[in-house]
């Protein structure tokens, strides 16, 4: 692809308008290249900033998720945050979201909720889960993710390396569909994020004293034994590692295969 202003940000828009992912692939891993060794505050700011009012935050408000929101909020609280209430959550979670957001000052978190009917029609007992994960995860997240990103040309999410084996190779930008994702804490490994949360005070998800290490659906989520995979808790005892969001969004540049926010 022959870029033809300085910046690569804007490129990307202009793909992403139009749709085209095997470009925007190339700008993703030209726009990997150049923020390899650029901290998690300043990918951020980027994305933020040139994708302004067309690039949302994608929150699972779970085990890990406050060190993001917390950069976000210091750079622009008014970044909109998608947040997917799957109906199946921990009510800790519920009340994590609620006591975050507003203890961090953002301004528009938006709870994604599954379409009522496909609920009527799917998954009218809640219990879908125990036969049919995949069709579960589409109509709980799958979809309203979709539908709501229909408005951004980016979006932003927390995955890291080292959280399992399916994301040890997540690119810092990466191309899905006519859009970029971001990833800044891509690099970052527990002590960082630990140092990082002990320096801002900010609150864990009440689930982390419990043993669970990454929250998800309270039917899909254990506790985990030390040494274990962080994600290993997720569909404990299936061959299924991630939720889909990712995986039915990710274009041919996408190295990660790995799905939960
Ligand atoms: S994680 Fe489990 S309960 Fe949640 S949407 Fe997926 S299958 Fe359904």
């Amino acid at each position: 692809m022959a870029f033809e202003s300085d910046s690569l940000v804007d490129d990307a828009r202009i793909e992403a308008a139009r749709g085209e992912d095997a470009s925007l692939d190339d700008v993703a891993r030209t726009l990997s290249a150049r923020l390899r060794g650029a901290s998690p505050q300043a990918i951020l700011a980027e994305a933020l900033t040139a994708f302004g009012g067309r690039v949302a935050l994608v929150s699972s408000f779970g085990a890990e998720s406050a060190v993001l929101l917390h950069m976000t909020a210091q750079i622009d609280p008014a970044t909109p945050v998608l947040f997917l209430d799957t109906g199946q959550l921990f009510g800790q979670t519920l009340d994590y979201r609620k006591a975050l957001a507003k203890r961090l000052g953002l301004r528009d978190v938006r709870d994604l909720r599954p379409a009522y009917a496909d609920l009527a029609t799917r998954d009218p007992k809640a219990d879908l889960w125990r036969s049919d994960t995949e069709t579960c995860c589409q109509i709980r997240k799958v979809a309203p993710l979709n539908l709501a990103l229909g408005e951004f040309d980016a979006w932003i999410t927390g995955r890291k390396r080292f959280q399992s084996q399916t994301r040890a190779h997540l690119p810092i930008v990466e191309a899905a569909q006519g859009k970029l994702k971001f990833n800044p804490l891509a690099a970052w490994g527990r002590e960082a994020l630990d140092a990082y949360a002990a320096a801002h005070d900010l609150p864990a998800h009440p689930l982390t004293a419990f043993g669970y290490p990454s929250v998800g659906c309270w039917p899909c989520t254990k506790p985990v034994e030390n040494g274990e995979d962080l994600r290993s808790g997720r569909w404990a005892g299936s061959e299924k590692t991630e939720c889909g969001i990712h995986t039915s969004q990710s274009g041919g540049a996408a190295q990660d295969v790995g799905g939960g926010i």
